[in-house]
């Protein structure tokens, strides 16, 4: 392994970073690394988002029947109460 970083040597290395781009170059240079770590996040987000609504997608089919008006929950076309929490359903 060329680089074994452990706790002096990253220390090492942002002295090392301090002297070729100098202290009032050093925001700019953690800005840049913001950056990149912000993109890699939102990147790994999106892949979340896209799953999420993979597996919603295929598990909220059901849209005919009856929805109750007390809590919202589609019930089969028959049904005269809510299979969840029983509220009378209008014909
Ligand atoms: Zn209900």
């Amino acid at each position: 392994m060329p680089f074994n970083l452990g706790g002096p040597e990253l220390v090492l290395v942002l002295v090392v970073v301090l002297i070729v781009f100098g202290a009032g170059k050093l925001p700019t240079v953690f800005g840049q690394l913001g950056k990149g770590v912000r993109t890699f996040r939102e990147e790994a987000q999106n892949e979340d988002v896209k799953s999420v609504l993979g597996s919603t997608s295929t598990s909220t089919t059901v849209t005919s029947g009856k929805f109750c008006t007390s809590c919202g929950k589609s019930n089969a076309d028959g049904a005269k109460f809510c299979a969840s929490c029983g509220t009378p359903l209008a014909a």
